[in-house]
């Protein structure tokens, strides 16, 4: 079995004070970081890793990007925060570039992707009430089962997951969800005229990146284009550059009615997220019906620009693309060796754990800690691997290699 390594006395200090005084949400791997570097972090130890869970995909740009830490910090000494009480001299400059980068006409700037999702649907209600005529208070909007979309009140009451759920009720209604990646059904549902939109992720990635069958994103278009049903993508972390196209959608050359951008679109700096959308949509929200002292702030402006220009410079999503089937190539040469399945999209990867034990795939991200490698387990058997895009050739060999000796050590 697997010998894990203690955690250092030093470590030990900053895991027992947030143990103490910070709240129990989360239930982090045992390692303490200090120092990020493109596709490095660093411990409080100096023990050098690859990060494979690029917090959560938002440092697809690699840590502390130089273009983006740059542009931070030459903003941060001039402007900071105006609130949208003001104009600001950066804002219309960042919602014209990537308008023209998406092809909608306007952006909707907001911090959290959770406020992102929350403010597409506000717009897909709006919209239905105002435009397509659903009695008011009857809009319906269409999830995915196993969706993840945020921790909001509002987007918990149409999560499936118990745990996000239990006892944080009443929750919100309004909400109908059907089976991913299941056309018929989608069919069925959008016969109801009070659906308004379907909310989808185009890769269900907290779910344990469910891949759906090619050409259902284009057909799950086609039947809300077909029932003036909004199709809204959240691409908060199949977006930009991850899964090998600068949108998830791109693959089936969907242009979603509404896209949900988050995570990377700061490359991890701070949190930046959009909503973009045309003008029939998005011009059913009027002044004081929605909004957010940070959203639109200078700062990030500045900083989005600078981690979307670093993703086009870089030609990340073709990296990802490229060494993505490379990468899963060499999972898939594991197979056996307790992998069960490899899935993926460009550097967005899983492997589903088959071992007896039911806390092995836990053991495992900690076997691959010891071994330079971060990682962090989704629904108990499923590792998500998720490099950031800056990665190199002969870096996914050295994780290959590292991937290859700990499953190895599992099996021994
Ligand atoms: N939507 C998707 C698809 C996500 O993966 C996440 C976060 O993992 C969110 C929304 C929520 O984003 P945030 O944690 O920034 O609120």
């Amino acid at each position: 079995m697997l010998e894990i390594v203690e955690t250092s006395a030093k470590a030990q200090l900053f895991i027992e004070q947030e143990e103490q005084f910070g709240a129990h949400n989360y239930h982090p791997l045992p390692v303490v970081l200090s120092k990020g570097e493109g596709v490095h972090v660093w411990d409080v130890d100096g023990k050098k890793y690859f990060d494979f869970l690029s917090g959560y995909s938002a440092v697809n740009q690699g840590h502390c990007h130089p273009k983006i830490v740059a542009a931070l910090v030459e903003q941060a000494s001039k402007l900071t925060l105006t609130s949208r009480a003001f104009y600001n001299d950066l804002l219309g400059g960042y919602e014209h570039f990537m308008t023209q980068l998406f092809g909608y006409d306007k952006l909707l700037p907001m911090n959290t992707g959770v406020e992102a999702v929350e403010t597409a649907i506000k717009l897909a209600r709006k919209w239905a009430y105002e435009v397509k005529g659903v009695p008011e208070n009857d809009a319906v909007v269409l999830v995915c089962k196993q969706n993840f979309h945020g921790r909001t009140i509002n987007v918990i009451s149409f999560s499936s997951d118990p745990t996000a759920r239990k006892n944080f009720g009443p929750f919100i209604p309004g909400y109908l969800s059907i089976p991913y990646n299941d056309l018929d059904t989608l069919r069925e549902a959008v016969k109801d005229k009070n659906v308004s939109a379907f909310l989808v992720e185009p890769i269900q990635g907290e779910a344990g990146v469910m891949v759906p069958d090619d050409g259902y994103l284009a057909e799950a278009f086609a039947i809300c284009k077909a029932a003036n049903v909004l199709f809204i993508a959240d691409e908060i972390q199949t977006g930009l550059a991850r899964t090998g196209k600068m949108l998830a959608c791109d693959y089936e050359n969907v242009h979603p009615d509404i896209l949900i951008l988050g995570k990377a679109l700061s490359g991890g700096v701070m949190p930046i997220s959009a909503v973009l959308t045309n003008d029939e949509i998005m011009l059913t929200i009027k002044p004081g019906e929605h909004g957010s002292t940070y959203g639109g702030n200078p700062l990030a402006c500045k900083v989005a620009m600078a981690a979307m220009q670093v993703l086009i410079d870089e030609n990340l999503a073709e990296n990802a693309m490229k060494l993505g089937k490379y990468f899963r190539e060499g999972l898939n040469a594991m197979k056996g060796a307790h992998i069960s399945k490899v899935r993926g999209k460009g550097l967005l990867n899983a492997i589903v754990i088959d071992h007896p034990n039911k806390d092995a795939a836990w053991e495992l991200c900690m076997a691959l800690r010891d071994n330079g490698l971060l990682a962090k387990p989704t629904h108990g058997h499923i590792i998500r691997l998720a490099p950031p895009l800056v990665i190199s050739k002969a870096q996914i060999d050295d994780c290959l290699e590292i991937i290859r000796k700990t499953l190895l050590a599992f099996s021994a």
